[in-house]
């Protein structure tokens, strides 16, 4: 199966070059001048979320093939099954940036939704 990754992407339909995005990308991954249409480069974009508030709604996620991804980035291995998950820019901005605490981001959706059902059954006595 082909590995997939998380990065943003700009809908150019709906931007409107306020610059906001390019200013908070640490990654020097949006391109564009002030007033023209933005773009994220994928292979630089590690999805920390940061230009996510976009005034007029024109970021979203995006999965594509993890090879479209040619810088080197860290990412957070499930403690359970070893799958590679988000990034470690993604974890550290959801805790410092959102508050989520560290521990949610320990598994990967898989084993979280496996552990949730098991806790479930283990309530329910069955
Ligand atoms: S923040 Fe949104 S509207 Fe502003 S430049 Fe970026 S994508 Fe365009
Ligand atoms: S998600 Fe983060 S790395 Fe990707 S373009 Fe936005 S600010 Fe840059």
């Amino acid at each position: 199966m082909t590995e997939k990754i998380t990065v943003y992407q700009v809908d150019h339909a709906l931007c409107i070059g306020c610059h906001r995005c390019f200013k908070v990308c640490t990654y020097q991954a949006v391109s564009g001048n002030p007033k023209e249409k933005h773009t994220i480069d994928p292979a630089r974009c590690m999805a920390c979320g940061a230009c996510f508030d976009c005034p007029k709604k024109a970021i979203s996620k995006v999965e594509v093939e993890a090879s479209v991804r040619t810088v080197e980035i860290a990412r957070v291995r499930c403690e359970c099954c070893g799958a590679l998950t988000i990034t470690t820019a993604q974890a550290d901005w959801g805790s410092r940036r959102k508050g989520v605490n560290a521990e949610a981001f320990k598994l990967c959706d898989e084993c979280k939704r496996r552990r949730m059902v098991g806790q479930a059954r283990q309530l329910m006595g069955c």
